[in-house]
């Protein structure tokens, strides 16, 4: 098996040098006073890419599922009701959750391909009376951005929480947590944040747990977030033992993040998805997205017709070492998920991908040009500001 593989998929994303050096770091106890300054170093940077001035701010330990379950136990419980915005995979992940927690739930459904739409989440917080609304900015199983600043004015009107889910925008797009008034962010380490798969950054508005009856406990041991304040918080009481080397390797990525800053890294997410999206013009593979609509760190196309698209990715993985994604749920076998995440989303990662796209169309028989993909894609990244 070859070693490196250059991971162009939904996530995981590339990690830098500095990222996985990190990981090798002398382990610290989890209540060594250095490993707890880390961790608040987490906290500050988390606070900055989350756009949050929440103070319990930190890496669930867990994947961004981790994270979006704990939003999920500490808000719901049996007499709430929750409005859950639907238009792909995370979000019926979401459902499926909030069913678990025992809130009543109350689902909308958007088609796949297709953003939230604002206009009925209007109608439907008002038929709902929804105490919570939950929403995926960016939905990775359709590469789709969703219209934030306007279901969170929304639920501020009606004066329900909201859950966003950031997983696929944090540190790739713009995530403005106290602008949104959002009770609960949450988001992933191994997207646009550019470290392993593993943690679940969380940001949780100081007021967001006032609500909840004494008699109601969180579902969750594990994931309740008023025993985790206790030790992310001043007290630093042992709760469970945090995965230290994890949280080096975000600490980094997040010092990375904050070095770069946040337009820098916006701008290089644009670039790095007009360039992919230029490449991939060249091979006539459509988007299966509205340009009004795309995700700077994940693009979706339809894959060549009349080939086994499942065989070509494989033949990517193998024999090129790049990583690409096929469709999930219904787009099973239609899309192609092309991330630039993170230290993906740089010129060098495109135009590797697109011209080994291109080497295995050729080798199925297509026509496609290397040399005229990364130049399409070259041109792009110098166009798009
Ligand atoms: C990846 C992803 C998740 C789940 O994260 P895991 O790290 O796989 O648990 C949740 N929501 C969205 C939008 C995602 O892209």
């Amino acid at each position: 098996m070859s070693e490196e593989v250059l991971l162009m998929g939904p996530g995981p994303s590339p990690v830098s040098q500095r990222v996985l050096r990190a990981l090798s770091r002398p382990l610290l106890g989890h209540l060594d006073p250095r490993f707890l300054q880390e961790l608040d170093s987490v906290g500050d940077n988390l606070r900055l890419a989350f756009g949050s001035s929440a103070r319990l701010t930190f890496p669930v330990s867990g994947t961004g599922s981790a994270a979006m379950e704990a939003a999920v136990v500490n808000l719901l419980w049996p007499g709430r009701t929750v409005l859950v915005l639907e238009n792909g995979v995370f979000g019926e992940r979401l459902t499926a959750m909030a069913q678990r927690a025992g809130a009543k739930v109350v689902r909308r459904t958007y088609p796949m391909g297709s953003p939230v739409d604002p206009e009925d989440v209007r109608q439907a917080l008002r038929e709902s009376g929804a105490d919570v609304v939950a929403i995926v900015q960016a939905e990775t199983s359709t590469g789709v951005k969703s219209d934030v600043d306007a279901v969170a004015s929304l639920a501020r009107e009606r004066g329900a929480q909201l859950i966003v889910d950031t997983v696929t925008s944090l540190g790739g797009m713009p995530v403005s947590m106290d602008a949104w008034n959002a009770a609960i962010v949450y988001s992933g380490s191994q997207k646009c944040l550019g470290a392993p798969p593993g943690l679940g950054p969380i940001s949780v508005a100081d007021d967001a747990l006032a609500g909840r009856p004494e008699t109601s406990t969180v579902q969750s041991w594990y994931l309740d977030l008023g025993l985790i304040a206790r030790y992310v918080g001043t007290e630093r009481l042992y709760h469970h033992t945090a995965p230290v080397s994890m949280v080096f390797a975000l600490g980094e990525a997040l010092r990375a993040l904050r070095e770069e800053g946040l337009e820098e890294r916006f701008l290089r997410h644009r670039k790095a998805s007009a360039a992919l999206r230029a490449g991939l013009g060249e091979f006539s593979l459509p988007s299966r997205v509205a340009p009004a609509d795309l995700l700077p760190s994940l693009t979706v196309v339809t894959p060549p017709k009349e080939s086994d698209e499942a065989a070509l990715r494989r033949e990517l993985l193998l024999a090129e070492g790049i990583e690409i994604a096929g469709g999930l749920g219904p787009w099973k076998g239609q899309a192609w998920r092309i991330g630039t995440m993170g230290e993906g989303a740089r010129l060098g990662s495109v135009l590797r991908t697109v011209q080994a796209i291109a080497r295995v169309l050729r080798r199925d028989g297509r026509s496609a040009s290397p040399a005229a993909a990364a130049q399409a894609a070259t041109s792009a990244w110098e166009e798009t500001q």
